[in-house]
């Protein structure tokens, strides 16, 4: 098949969160199974073009505004043979951010500017003489491209179909209706396309509304969307989709999270052979300078501080869970993170007031696998989780997961069951202070009297494959899928 990615990231090239390191990911997987996938994206100030090839000629884009004169640069994405396709438009793209810089988080063009990348794949695929089955879009920026496919661009490509991948129904693109102009569609598109959302302009709604197939990044997300409580007020329009709606675990990337291979910790080792955890264990200990015992179970957390993290729960000052675990358990706690300001205040203090409790505030890449290499438990207690990913190199590292069970997490991590020593983590279904208290201590007490059970459910979490492979296969049967609903 024939694939268009349009995305507002991509990894390497431009990534402000898990969707940049998913589109890349599955981009390689579908071309390494026979796929001829191609990708575009905007070229930001971040690209360089020294590295990058140019496609002969300008590409004329229609726009609200008029034609918009653009350039398209080309390159591969490492370690693969996918074409990548940047957009240039200084206008546009011609900055650092991606969606907004710290004086404005949301750049107040950003409707017209994404606009412009959705509107340019046709214009591109007409320039490549390229027509592709697929036109696939993710999350808001690129929401556009099936609304634009089906009224305005259906009769140069006829047999092409769209799919929106939901990979945070967090952010919709939510605008003022006066903005619609700049989408170039016409006012009856504006409730007959599904733009209207409470007398507002919402990218993500039209989006959802005009695709063929949609998907979002797990099977338990994709049920909970469509319920009033995750459902970010479109839970209505998601039920109403619900025969298109298929949910797709993410893979991770299986090469640079192998404990067996990782160059980022001090010390390998597989499931046949822990030895090389507990040397990753010590230096965990030493590195955050806590006592280098391997009797002390490590929980480990890396994340960034913000509310759907379970933050408050955890670390909330007067009532979190964590000040009384480190004050009434035989255990350490690490934690790695960033974001907010409250957080990170609360996470100093508490790495003053108890020996058993670390934390580094930032984003440190190579902490982040010392830390799964080297702690015995794993803490991710999310308020809502569409997939996740590090409960999944968790479970790669021998890391159990402590979990509440929403969204990825409840699709990836099976709950120990003390009779049968089954499972691979410890699950908990309502986010309180309490919930949390009561599961660390139920992982605490199964590895000081059940340490069997620790070794087993370690060596069949490792056991479990994360690999892109069956993902970009199931995507694969829901572009078909979308080939056959095409129009409808
Ligand atoms: P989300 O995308 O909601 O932040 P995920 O679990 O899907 O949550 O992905 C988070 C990714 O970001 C993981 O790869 C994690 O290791 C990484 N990460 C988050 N915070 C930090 C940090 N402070 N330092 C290093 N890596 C981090």
């Amino acid at each position: 098949m024939k694939i268009l990615m349009v995305t507002s990231e991509a990894a390497p090239f431009a990534k402000a969160g898990g969707l940049a390191d998913a589109v890349s990911a599955l981009a390689r997987a579908l071309s390494r199974a026979g796929h001829d996938v191609r990708i575009l994206m905007p070229r930001y100030y971040g690209i360089d073009r020294v590295s990058l090839a140019r496609l002969e000629g300008p590409l004329a884009v229609p726009t609200a505004w008029g034609e918009a004169w653009t350039a398209v640069y080309t390159s591969a994405l490492p370690a693969s043979c996918v074409p990548v396709y940047f957009l240039d438009h200084e206008a546009s793209f011609g900055r650092d951010g991606i969606y907004g810089d710290k004086t404005e988080p949301d750049y107040a063009d950003n409707p017209r500017r994404f606009a412009l990348l959705s509107r340019s794949a046709f214009a591109l695929c007409r320039k490549l003489a390229w027509q592709p089955d697929i036109f696939h879009a993710h999350d808001w920026p690129s929401a556009l491209v099936p609304v634009y496919l089906r009224h305005l661009e259906r009769g140069g490509f006829p047999l092409s179909a769209s799919v929106l991948s939901i990979h945070n129904l967090g952010y919709q693109g939510v605008y003022g209706k006066d903005r619609y102009p700049e989408l170039g569609l016409p006012w009856e598109l504006f409730h007959g396309a599904g733009f209207e959302y409470y007398e507002r302009v919402n990218l993500l709604k039209a989006g959802i509304a005009q695709a063929d197939a949609l998907a979002t990044v797990s099977p338990s997300y994709a049920r909970e969307i469509q319920t009033p409580e995750l459902g970010a007020g479109l839970d209505g329009l998601l039920r109403h989709r619900s025969a298109d709606l298929v949910g797709i675990l993410n893979g991770v990337d299986v090469e640079d999270w192998d404990p067996a291979t990782d160059r980022l910790i001090p010390a390998h080792y597989d499931a046949s052979d822990l030895s090389g955890k507990a040397a990753c264990k010590r230096a965990l200990q030493r590195a955050f300078g806590l006592a280098e015992d391997d009797r002390l179970p490590v929980f480990g957390m890396v994340s960034r501080l913000a509310d759907q993290k379970g933050i408050a729960e955890l670390f909330g000052p007067g009532y979190g869970a964590v000040p009384a675990v480190c004050a009434d358990m035989a255990v350490q706690v690490v934690v790695q993170g960033a974001g907010e300001k409250w957080c990170e205040a609360e996470l100093v203090s508490l790495s003053a007031r108890y020996p058993n409790f670390r934390a580094r505030i930032g984003y440190n890449e190579a902490t982040a696998h010392l830390i799964e290499a080297g702690a015995d438990f794993f803490l991710m207690p999310s308020r809502y989780e569409p997939c996740g990913l590090n409960q999944m190199y968790s479970l790669r590292y021998g890391t159990l997961p402590i979990v509440r069970r929403t969204g990825g997490l409840a699709d990836t991590v099976e709950n120990y069951d003390e009779r049968t020593s089954s499972g691979t983590g410890f699950m908990f279904d309502d986010l309180t202070p309490r919930s949390i208290y009561d599961t660390v201590g139920w992982a605490t007490w199964a590895w000081y009297n059940r340490p069997a059970h620790i070794l087993e459910m370690r060596r069949r979490a490792m056991a479990r494959d994360f690999s892109w492979e069956r993902p970009a296969a199931e995507y694969a049967k829901l572009y078909a899928r979308a080939l056959t609903r095409r129009g409808a």
